[in-house]
């Protein structure tokens, strides 16, 4: 059945050294590496589309003409008068990466502001997809909008897709932060998060209890991914799965691990495998993108 993904969050101009003086231009985000995966791995009859706000300045222009190039659907975005993307610089000393952000004016964070444009590009699609980065950029009565839009496509019986996607230093205090990832995925029918974030920030003991904490909120569906530990499946009342990580020999770089994983699985979703057989793909996506440099890898270099 062909249909829509839209997915909802913000995409960053991305800085990176390229040698002496010289810095790497490109542009990557937590959801619209997902919508990247998903496009990758959909069939072609579905659309993928991405929702976001962006200015008026020709880096805006030049972001939707890359997502353009990749296939991702960009005529529901939103372009404000003034406004320029939020940017930021990777930075590597002695191998470890660090990240310098410039996002606080981010045109991002205006992406609810207007409740009926949102509303019309989420009555659109079939599968909705945001994270908790997608919340953390936002206002406070922004974050009411988009969940209340949220609330009203699960119950009308869309596929609803939450990645908490936990990042501290996005949120005013830690308190707001966990409520408001609990309000994210209580609107959602399917909850992808990481462990790793889930034991640091809720203080999960292990993955069996992030699976409980989430089906106590009445989240339908969720899959907790474990790294190389893989991933658990807990959905509907079916019986908890373990579905093991692919073994990479080298792994380089694993920026985009969860988000690829999320856009290989919910692609083999729609073409109506089980959760463990999409959970393998999945699996096998992200295996791929974490033994090549960067968040974006090319399509062809992925599992069929
Ligand atoms: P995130 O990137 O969101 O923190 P994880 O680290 O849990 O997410 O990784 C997401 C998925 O990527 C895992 O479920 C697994 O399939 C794959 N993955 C991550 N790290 C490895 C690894 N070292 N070896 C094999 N697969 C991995």
């Amino acid at each position: 059945m062909a249909g829509r993904l839209l997915s909802i969050g913000e995409c960053m101009v991305e800085l990176s050294q390229a040698g002496e003086g010289l810095l790497r231009k490109g542009f990557a985000g937590d959801t619209l590496n997902t919508a990247w995966y998903a496009r990758a791995c959909f069939p072609s009859d579905w659309s993928i589309d991405y929702f976001t706000a962006v200015g008026d300045d020709p880096m805006s222009s030049e972001m939707l003409a890359m997502m353009d190039g990749a296939g991702i659907g960009t005529s529901q975005i939103l372009r404000i008068a003034g406004k320029t993307p939020g940017l930021y610089l990777i930075t590597l000393k002695d191998g470890e990466r660090t990240f310098s952000y410039w996002r606080d004016t981010a045109a991002a964070k205006k992406l609810a502001d207007d409740a009926d444009h949102l509303r019309a590009a989420i009555d659109s699609a079939q599968i909705i997809y945001f994270s908790g980065i997608t919340l953390g950029i936002l206002a406070p009565e922004a974050v009411d909008t988009l969940l209340a839009e949220a609330r009203r496509a699960k119950a009308s019986g869309k596929t609803v897709v939450f990645d908490p996607n936990i990042r501290p230093r996005l949120w005013p205090n830690k308190n707001y932060m966990l409520k408001t990832i609990e309000d994210g995925a209580r609107a959602s029918t399917l909850v992808l998060p990481s462990f790793d974030d889930e034991a640091v920030h809720f203080g999960d003991k292990d993955v069996a209890a992030t699976i409980a904490r989430y089906k106590a909120l009445g989240v339908e569906n969720v899959v907790v991914k474990d790294g190389p530990g893989g991933v658990t499946l807990a959905f509907g009342s079916a019986p908890v799965v373990h579905v093991p990580s692919v073994k990479v020999d080298k792994v380089v770089d694993t920026t985009s691990a969860g988000d690829s994983f999320n856009g290989g699985f919910l692609a083999s979703l729609a073409k109506g495998c089980t959760p463990a057989e999409a959970a393998a793909y999945g699996a096998a996506v992200a295996s791929t993108v974490i033994c090549h440099h960067g968040a974006l890898i090319s399509p062809d270099l992925l599992p069929k």
